[in-house]
């Protein structure tokens, strides 16, 4: 490992954006960049979520890039071990081992205006690079709440992404904190093995049937033997999310039909009164992310499961209370509280043109122009940055439209010369924002009645794209450099660290 590297591009994380943006830099025939990476290897959330039952809730065939079609997908919704599979066959055929730093964490990045580079600290060693693409995930740091007594818990206590293997459930009495769309995975994988079940619900979930099914060996083989196929099977699944966003975006009072459709759900599956009072949702569906499954309201209505209508409070020793004063004496806790969405680690770890951290500068809320730079941090780019999350299709689709920026956003500096670095202009970022801010009040995400991990502390929805993937991708076709102020390197002052360039060839 270098003490000191420069590179042209350094990307943090090796998810599907980190993968994707790699490839994408290969493709525009850049290959002086790192992938720094704090775990020891690719995937990202499909690395971390090793949960029983955890699988994609788009379809396979969709949730994946479009450069690297999978005929092989095993089903319609592929599991955990599939997609990091896949993820891995991306690394392998892409050339992009070479590119991969395990084991670097980036603890901090500082914007060095002598030199147009970020300087970059890791665990595992100290970078700089001309540009930054951070994809560090939103959904990649686990969140677990301040419970009173929860230090003192003699049991197993772990959050869904990070599974705790060594525990087995097996004859276990297990409390399931969180009712979202990793929970509602994990209680019918684990509540035909454990002895019981609590599950502590602050909201019930909106829950649709899931069209599950594997994909036979004749579809396979077609997708194979006719590439096309895969393709127009791809169209066809974006094509009808597409659809669906104008009820989401504009008319929330259309998703009344599904609302009827995710009852019957219910309904069909729990025959107890009272448990599907407890069940029914009091929002607009769609509010919160639409849950699809055919197995939780099942095995929420077995006899071993106890449906808690309520928040955990409190631990006393092994006993759970709930905010309702409900107690259990259970063997142990699972978090499936969520992620740290709107206030991500990475932003107090980047201090930018003004000293200032990025979580700083977004202490009023995350902005950043077409969901990729932020004010005041040059050369710095966001996969899946503010207001570009999906309330019903692939991130994928988001992340391959953020690519396409990026790469012009290469190609404009490029023609504007060495020394050179662009940052967004305050009033572009503030007129993108307020666009897209204006256009999320009719959504169903601000109008439908629910509190949501979309929505900031201050209630701000900061996180999904108020509109549809082809718009976004519309929208990041290209830079404008009118939203950009062009930043040059003072000329004068001793010879740069920078490496020659033939120096970097022959790295790369
Ligand atoms: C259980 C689960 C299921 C999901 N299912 C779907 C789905 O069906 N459809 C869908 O569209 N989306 C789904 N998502 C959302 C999913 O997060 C995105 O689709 C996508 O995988 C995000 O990719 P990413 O590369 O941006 O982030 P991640 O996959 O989270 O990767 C981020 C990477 O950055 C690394 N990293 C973070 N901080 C640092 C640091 N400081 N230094 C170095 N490395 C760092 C992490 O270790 C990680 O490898 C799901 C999320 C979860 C948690």
């Amino acid at each position: 490992m270098a003490e000191h590297e420069h590179v042209r591009v350094a990307v943090i994380g090796s998810g599907f954006g980190g993968l994707g943006a790699a490839v994408r830099l290969r493709r525009e025939g850049i290959t002086d960049f790192v992938v720094l990476e704090r775990a020891d290897s690719v995937g990202g959330t499909w690395r971390d979520n090793t949960y029983p039952g955890c699988a994609c809730d788009v379809p396979s065939h969709l949730y994946s890039f479009s450069f690297a079609p999978n005929p092989d997908w095993p089903r319609t919704f592929s599991g955990q071990e599939h997609i990091r599979a896949y993820l891995e066959h991306v690394a392998e055929v892409h050339r992009l081992r070479p590119h991969l730093r395990f084991g670097c964490e980036v603890k901090r990045m500082v914007w060095n205006a002598r030199e147009m580079r970020w300087d970059i600290e890791t665990s595992g060693g100290s970078w700089s690079a001309d540009v930054v693409v951070s994809a560090t995930g939103p959904l990649s740091d686990p969140k677990i709440p301040d419970i009173p007594g929860l230090d003192s818990f003699p049991g197993a206590v772990f959050h869904s992404a990070r599974w705790d293997h060594d525990f087995d459930v097996r004859g276990k009495r297990v409390a399931m904190v969180g009712t979202g769309a990793s929970a509602i995975q994990i209680v019918p994988s684990i509540q035909p093995d454990v002895e019981k079940l609590v599950l502590f619900q602050r909201t019930p979930a909106w829950v649709m049937p899931r069209v599950d099914r594997a994909i036979s060996g004749p579809e396979r083989a077609l997708h194979r033997a006719l590439p096309f196929t895969t393709q127009l099977r791809r169209g066809l699944l974006w094509g009808i999310r597409e659809l669906q966003v104008q009820a989401f975006t504009k008319h929330p009072d259309e998703l009344g039909l599904v609302e009827k459709l995710a009852t019957y759900n219910m309904t069909r599956a729990v025959k107890d009164p009272a448990l599907r009072a407890k069940l029914t949702p009091d929002y607009r569906i769609g509010c919160k992310r639409i849950l699809l499954s055919n197995t939780y309201y099942p095995a929420l209505a077995r006899p071993n499961v106890d449906v808690v209508a309520s928040g955990l409070a409190e631990v006393r020793g092994r006993t759970v209370v709930a905010a309702d004063g409900t107690e259990a004496e259970v063997d142990a806790i699972v978090f499936g509280t969520g992620f740290h969405v709107t206030d991500m680690p990475i932003a107090e770890r980047v201090v930018g043109a003004d000293g200032r951290t990025l979580a700083e500068s977004w202490s009023g809320g995350m902005a950043a122009l077409r969901g990729a730079t932020a004010a005041g941090f040059p050369n710095l780019m966001t996969i899946i940055g503010p207001n570009t999350g999906l309330g019903n299709s692939s991130m994928i689709l988001m992340i391959e439209s953020q690519l396409n920026y990026l790469a012009d956003y290469l190609r404009q500096l490029d023609m504007l010369g060495e020394g050179t670095a662009l940052v967004p202009r305050p009033r572009a970022v503030e007129a993108w924002n307020h666009r897209v801010q204006e256009r999320m009040k009719r959504t169903v995400w601000n109008t439908g009645g629910c509190t949501s991990w979309y929505l900031d502390a201050a209630g701000r929805n900061t996180t999904v794209w108020p509109g549809t993937t082809a718009e976004f991708r519309g929208a990041t076709r290209r830079v404008n450099l009118g939203e950009y102020e062009v930043l040059r390197a003072p000329r004068t002052g001793p010879a740069s660290d920078r490496q020659a360039p033939a120096a970097k060839a022959a790295h790369a």
